[in-house]
């Protein structure tokens, strides 16, 4: 029996805008932190990444700087972004064996530069081979669709720095939407709106907190008051004020709106076949933003069409990165294909 074979040390990776997900072979997920890095302004060697990085937002001083390297669905910054996938690599890794084979899911919207990069990023680690997948196909795959069949499934990934709504069917992706605009810009919304209605500045956290408990996308049942605490831009002085979800929801109803217009348009360029087949199975949302309240309602009402939220809507894309991982046979067509140069 060898005893370096025991545990198998590849892995699926969702490198998302906002979090990072690691599955390991046999072993599900073993990783789910915030995409994020502090590091030395000067000499840009990583201090720390993911949950500890967080908890240094907003305490550092100017030789330290924290940033999402990956924030608006590209790489920002290429030599941060190999540096937190090596390190988040090397904290899953049981063995001293570097991960042999790596599945990556990338934005459907990446550009081939983009696409070597995160390539070059897993080789730099030690991975041996690297294989990408379009997000919304493994989103798709996560959520247990057959993506092989004839059939034409609706994903709409709403993601911290993306939305991604694609058309699936026959193992490939018939047509697709990438939009910038997803739940990084929800939050910027709430904290316009506070700024400019109340003359309050709050911060990106609270606005964040705000927005997963009492955004919404459509009206609630029973709308809800909450206090808030920012600091006053006319005194400077910290303040407390109540608003409602009424306010936040009309805070973020631009970015709903540019959401459900995106989802449209895609559906207006979808062919009769596979809209028909769409008519019948729905809309499915994957991705953090699904978590929005109503957003399904409102997807509903706008579309006339079923719209279903995933299970555990934030796991989808490295549910479905890690089947793929393990199956790989079986899914080698879903795979986007390498360009070599
Ligand atoms: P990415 O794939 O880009 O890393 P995720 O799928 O992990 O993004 O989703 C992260 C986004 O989902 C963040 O903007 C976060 O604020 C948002 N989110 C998480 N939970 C909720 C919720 N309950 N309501 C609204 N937005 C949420
Ligand atoms: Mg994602």
């Amino acid at each position: 029996m060898s005893f370096i074979n025991l545990f198998s040390n590849d892995v699926a990776i969702d490198l998302g805008t906002a979090n990072t997900l690691i599955w390991m072979k046999g072993k599900n997920i073993v990783l789910n932190e915030p995409s994020i890095v502090a590091f030395d302004s000067t000499t840009k060697h990583i201090i720390a990444i993911g949950k500890d990085a967080l908890a240094m937002l907003g305490r550092t001083h100017k030789d330290i700087k924290i940033i999402r390297p990956l924030r608006d669905g590209v790489i920002a910054d290429y030599e941060i972004t190999e540096g937190m996938l090596r390190a988040f690599i090397r904290k899953v890794s049981m063995s001293w064996q570097p991960a042999r084979r790596v599945v990556v899911a990338v934005p459907s919207g990446i550009t081939e530069v983009e696409k070597r990069a995160v390539r070059d990023s897993c080789e730099h680690a030690g991975a041996k081979e690297v294989h990408l997948i379009a997000e919304p196909m493994a989103g798709a795959i996560g959520i247990g669709l057959n993506v092989h069949e004839p059939v034409g499934n609706m994903i709409v990934d709403i993601g911290g720095g993306t939305t991604e709504i694609a058309v699936i069917a026959l193992s490939g992706i018939v047509s697709d939407e990438s939009i910038r605009i997803a739940g990084d810009e929800m939050t910027s919304a709430i904290v316009q709106y506070f700024r400019r209605t109340h003359n309050i500045l709050i911060g990106d956290r609270t606005a964040e907190v705000l927005k997963c408990q009492v955004g919404s996308a459509y009206p609630l049942e029973e709308e809800l008051e909450i206090e808030v605490k920012g600091r006053d831009l006319v005194s400077g002085i910290p303040k407390m004020i109540t608003v409602s979800s009424v306010d936040i929801r009309e805070a973020l109803s631009e970015s709903v709106s540019i959401i459900v217009e995106a989802v449209l348009k895609l559906l207006e360029r979808t062919p009769p076949e596979l809209a028909s087949d769409i008519l019948d199975r729905g809309i499915m949302l994957t991705g953090g933003g699904a978590l929005l309240k109503g957003l399904d309602e409102r997807l509903r009402r706008e579309t006339s069409l079923p719209v279903h939220v995933a299970e555990e809507p934030l796991t989808a894309v490295v549910r479905g990165t890690g089947k793929v991982l393990e199956n790989l046979s079986e899914y080698s067509s879903v795979l986007i294909k390498s360009t070599r140069y």
